[in-house]
């Protein structure tokens, strides 16, 4: 045990088992442990170093916005914010872009401009969310509602009420039809935490005639399966339909904290000054190396991401002790025969 694991058990909140190494450095997709040990980060820091450690372009973006501006507030202009919205808004034709700091607050802005949407447009008052049945939307109360896992809701209550879980089944979305209150229904096109399953395209083109019937809105949950990671820019392009809201994170940023929520048609212009806000949300640092990110996630590169994952899904699907593969792009689950904690022991 090294003097950090010590430290570490003794004063930081046991929210987390992490596993025995302390990591000190890693360029590419290896990272080094204080053991001298190399990894191979298979995991890529759960969906975010989307250029792997240390990355040469975006550290050159992230420094250079350093030595320039670390921060202001959202009360001035900043390049790397109005550039980044732009870029984004260019590469999806969505309208308009919220920056936060994660995936849950990218969650609650998109909860927020749903809800807000449903009372000014339609006049509901006390808007229904439905989201999926093993989903993850995040650790904040509302997103932690939203989230269809009763395992992450014991000993939280009282939840966020507003929200219903359905199973991903186009026979599922037969009850919402009659329910005056629904504003939205919230998805991941991939599941991550879930399970790493995408969902059928049956059941969002059922959705997707829910929406037009319905008027609720799309939301899709591009946290951890967006930014290039299933071999497109967002994971519902695989899927032949557009959302109204998109939720995004983890990558985005290449390893620096940042969310972003896309907004489209009327949901668009809901927000007004004052209706949301975050003090470091568009911080130009964060927005310079998510620049650099997503402005190489250009088709070629995308390209090979599903040949690559098609190239892993080929070799793996039947191998010895694999039970199932599962996922999009680069975006993969493996089933195996024996528990992964045990695999994961042997290959440390
Ligand atoms: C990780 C994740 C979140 C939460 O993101 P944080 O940055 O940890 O707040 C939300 N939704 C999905 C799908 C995720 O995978």
């Amino acid at each position: 045990m090294t003097d950090t694991m010590r430290m570490d058990g003794e004063f930081v909140a046991h929210t987390y088992s992490r596993f025995p190494v302390e990591l000190v450095s890693g360029s590419g997709c290896i990272a080094r442990g204080s053991d001298g040990k190399e990894y191979i980060d298979l995991g890529s820091g759960i969906g975010v170093n989307a250029f792997g450690y240390s990355d040469g372009p975006w550290k050159e973006a992230v420094t250079a916005q350093l030595d320039a501006l670390q921060h202001t507030s959202n009360l001035y202009y900043t390049s790397p914010c109005a550039s980044l919205a732009a870029l984004l808004c260019e590469k999806t034709g969505f309208s308009k872009v919220f920056f936060s700091n994660s995936g849950a607050e990218a969650n609650e802005c998109a909860v927020k401009a749903a809800r807000k949407h449903a009372a000014d447009v339609r006049g509901i008052a006390s808007p229904v969310i439905a989201t999926l049945i093993n989903s993850f939307h995040g650790r904040t109360v509302t997103t932690l509602s939203a989230t269809g896992q009763d395992k992450f809701h014991r000993d939280f209550q009282p939840l966020t009420p507003g929200f219903i879980h359905i199973s991903p089944d186009p026979d599922a979305l037969a009850p919402l039809y009659g329910m005056k209150d629904l504003a939205a229904v919230m998805i991941e096109c991939v599941q991550g935490e879930g399970g790493v399953i995408p969902l059928e395209k049956s059941f969002t083109d059922a959705l997707v005639r829910l929406r037009k019937q319905t008027g609720c809105l799309i939301v899709c949950d591009e946290v951890q399966c967006g930014n290039g990671r299933t071999g497109r820019l967002y994971s519902y392009e695989h899927f032949g339909f557009t959302p109204d809201i998109v939720s995004t994170a983890k990558g985005l940023g290449g390893g620096l904290p940042i969310g972003a929520t896309m907004m489209t048609g009327e949901v668009a212009s809901v927000f007004k000054p004052g209706d949301h806000g975050s003090t470091f949300g568009g911080n130009p640092v964060c927005c310079a190396g998510a620049l650099s990110i997503i402005s190489r996630l250009d088709e070629k590169l995308l390209e090979s991401v599903r040949r690559k994952g098609k190239m892993v899904f080929d070799r793996l699907s039947g191998a010895p002790g694999i039970k199932s593969v599962s996922g999009l792009g680069l975006m993969i689950g493996i089933a195996l025969e024996r528990p992964a904690s045990e695999v994961l022991k042997d290959c440390m």
